[in-house]
């Protein structure tokens, strides 16, 4: 994996969260189209989708943050693993070991992180002497459906597998979390919400939202009623099972 040098690693994003991305680009290539491609490619960071997908890892990134972390008066409570990268990326160990890495970092400045991947979270995870036990662990999921996560997220790991390697946090008794976004309108994939739900009802936390910037979901008639009504059964199945619910 080639590597890059980087100035600065921890920001606090447009939305008041803390996070580092110590990787630039991610071989993921998600398609529906990627938010932090778009940018990317707007900010002249990376030229086509062949450039993001080859991604580089933040060689300086450990000691960046250390650095950044020692100077900050006023720690943030809470570092989120990542917005603009993958830190489990499919494939790659190189940026599964940082990520360890930096968890680490955070984690001996009495910080929590927050994690969320499409790859597979390590079961080096559950070490307890290495982790905080506050650390909350998530995955992205929207289908179970193979094909299409092969044609909308070509090299993030199959579904299954970020499911079961969820449970075992889970059941090491750790905090987990399953964001559902970008949910696709029928147009785009006919499958039952249920049926994910089910897969994932072990989980602490559920976050479900729908699929902006993509204009085949408002040729679907109605999306508008469909993702009230998947909403709304995403919060009854939540508060059935005891799971803390956002959309
Ligand atoms: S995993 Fe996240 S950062 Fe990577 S391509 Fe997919 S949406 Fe973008």
């Amino acid at each position: 994996m080639e590597t890059t040098i980087r100035k600065s690693l921890l920001y606090k994003s447009g939305v008041g969260v803390f996070c580092i991305n110590h990787v630039q680009g991610c071989s993921h290539g998600c398609r529906y189209p990627c938010y932090a491609y778009m940018m990317a490619q707007s900010y002249g960071r990376v030229a086509t989708y062949a450039d993001w997908c080859q991604s580089k890892l933040v060689a300086n990134a450990a000691e960046l943050l250390t650095k950044e972390l020692a100077h900050k008066k006023v720690k943030p409570g809470s570092i989120h693993l990542c917005l603009s990268t993958d830190p489990f990326m499919n494939g790659y160990p190189e940026v599964t070991e940082m990520s360890l890495k930096l968890m680490d970092i955070i984690n001996s400045f009495g910080i929590r992180c927050s994690i969320l991947t499409k790859g597979k979270l390590p079961a080096e995870l559950a070490d307890l002497k290495r982790f905080s036990v506050n650390n909350l662990y998530g995955i992205s999921l929207i289908s179970l459906n193979e094909e299409f996560r092969k044609r909308w997220e070509p090299g993030a790991a199959p579904y299954a597998e970020r499911i079961s390697a969820l449970r075992c946090i889970h059941d090491s008794g750790l905090q987990t979390l399953v964001h559902i976004e970008p949910y696709p309108t029928p147009n785009l994939l006919k499958q039952n919400l249920e049926d994910i739900l089910e897969a994932v009802g072990f989980v602490d936390h559920l976050y479900f939202s729908g699929w902006n910037y993509n204009v085949q979901v408002k040729q679907f008639q109605n999306y508008q009623q469909f993702y009230s009504d998947q909403t709304r059964l995403a919060q009854h199945f939540c508060k059935e099972h005891g799971i803390a619910f956002n959309c």
